[in-house]
């Protein structure tokens, strides 16, 4: 049988009556070796925005040795998969059960916090032990990002001194963490929230090894086209520099959605069309959740042997399921002649796409295929890859 290897080959090929999902191992592939050789420090992989076993081995080949895990199931699944990465938990609220198996199972060394309650319990979970990395969560402002991450976790920093002396208190190394929300459009995010580090740092007289600058680090979507990751870098690298914190003083980030959404993609069918409204067979309770939750715009594109000569117009799409919320504003611009029986691609959903699946109302995934042509946009076009590093065509199980 002839190989899928693209988007438009697949459709053709399978005639899926299932949504299938695309996965572009040399797009991730070029996203951390992007990370790995130009972020000024080191880079971990935010393994929420997609667990998938096979992203997080690519990620690895591509130089990313450092992952950032959220859950206890997290740092299990990393550690199987990745004996020798060091893993940080970073989520702020952790079960105690979950911080005394990480620290004593997994060689976890690394963890955040945002109060002194926490503070007393990654101590009392880890039997004081005296080799942690703890990094104080700060409050920082979601102004310049599409999704915030402003209300749940981070101490103001008018109260972040006590903390942070406590800290250094319990600490072989103290970090001062932060995450100034995702997909943030300009680098300005970061060096106000490296303002407020600095203030912090100043009202506590604590002497700070790690600063770790968070996620955020956008990716390209209809209507929110980024400036290039490196001025990013650059802003990010002069504010750390200005910090006043010791030479030896290490600079982390933690981008999820950067390094993972050009990874996937979806062929999804169109079931029935009702003028400007495509029922398609992928929604809400699928790879789609951002899609319909937060009105996020994704790329999508007809895919049909004769490409269609008809003008782009505005469509929405309702989902598969019975359920009124199944529902993607959009708009998806596509040709005025989308049919029932059409197969659409829609793109850069590798991140917090896949990873959001559910089965409900039976409607759950189909197969999953490794292509080799380009995302449907790219942050990191001219990035030299070497081709034998890149996974050989074949079906995965993710
Ligand atoms: C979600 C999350 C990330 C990743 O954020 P992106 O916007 O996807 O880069 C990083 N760190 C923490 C603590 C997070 O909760």
């Amino acid at each position: 049988m002839h190989k899928p290897y693209n988007a438009l080959g697949v459709a053709r090929d399978t005639n899926p009556s299932q949504p299938v999902t695309l996965i572009r191992p040399h797009a991730a592939l070029r996203a951390a070796r992007f990370f790995a050789e130009k972020f000024p420090g080191t880079t971990m992989y935010a393994v929420k925005a997609n667990p998938s076993p096979d992203l997080i081995r690519t990620l690895w080949d591509g130089g990313i040795k450092v992952y950032d895990v959220a859950s206890i199931a997290e740092v299990r699944l990393v550690r199987e998969l990745l004996p020798d990465a060091t893993l940080c938990f970073m989520h702020p609220v952790k079960a105690p059960e979950a911080i005394a198996e990480a620290y004593f199972e997994h060689g976890v060394r690394t963890f955040s916090l945002d109060n002194l309650e926490e503070l007393a319990k990654v101590v009392a979970a880890t039997k004081g032990a005296t080799d942690l990395t703890l990094c104080v969560r700060l409050r920082v402002s979601s102004a310049h990002s599409k999704l915030s991450l402003a209300s749940k976790f981070g101490v103001g920093v008018e109260d972040a001194a006590p903390l942070l002396m406590a800290a250094r208190q319990a600490s072989d190394a103290l970090g001062i963490c932060f995450h100034v929300g995702s997909q943030a459009m300009s680098p300005q995010a970061y060096s106000d929230a490296l303002s407020l580090v600095r203030a912090a740092i100043v009202s506590a007289g604590v002497t700070v090894d790690v600063i770790d600058v968070g996620g955020g680090f956008p990716s390209i979507y209809p209507g929110m086209e980024p400036g290039e990751l490196t001025r990013y870098f650059d802003v990010i690298h002069a504010a750390f520099e200005a910090l006043p914190i010791s030479y030896s003083a290490e600079l982390w980030c933690e981008p999820g959605r950067a390094l993972s959404a050009e990874y996937a993609s979806i062929i999804v069918r169109v079931e029935q069309r009702r003028d400007d409204v495509l029922y398609i067979n992928d929604g809400a309770y699928g790879a789609l959740f951002d899609a319909a939750h937060v009105d996020w715009r994704f790329p999508a594109r007809l895919l049909r042997d004769t490409p269609s000569h008809t003008k782009d117009m505005a469509f929405s799409f309702y989902g598969p399921t019975c359920d009124d919320m199944d529902f993607m504003r959009g708009p998806f611009m596509l040709p005025a002649d989308v049919q029932a029986g059409d197969y659409l691609e829609i793109g850069m959903l590798g991140a917090y796409g896949s990873a959001m699946r559910t089965a409900f109302n039976g409607f759950t995934n189909g197969d999953t295929v490794v292509v080799t042509d380009e995302p449907m946009d790219s942050a990191y076009g001219d990035t030299e890859v070497t081709p034998s590093v890149v996974t050989p065509i074949r079906k995965v199980n993710s």
